[in-house]
């Protein structure tokens, strides 16, 4: 049998929520986008990242909001 190691969600832990569709995922999706803009950390879903990769890209401030 093999041993399975279960994480259960933790009080506190941090979710991520996607700044553009507000899709909540728990941790860090690694197929997720995280980007940091004036010491605060935005995330993009996996849609939302392919769909503003030349936005985040090409302008680093978070006037394109
Ligand atoms: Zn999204």
């Amino acid at each position: 049998m093999d041993q399975h190691t279960h994480h259960p969600v933790q009080p506190g832990a941090e979710n991520v929520v996607c700044s553009r569709c507000r899709k909540v995922a728990e941790g860090a999706p690694p197929t997720w986008t995280c980007s940091v803009e004036n010491g605060r950390r935005h995330y993009f879903c996996d849609d939302c990242a392919r769909a503003n990769i030349r936005a985040i890209e090409g302008r680093l401030d978070s006037a394109w909001w």
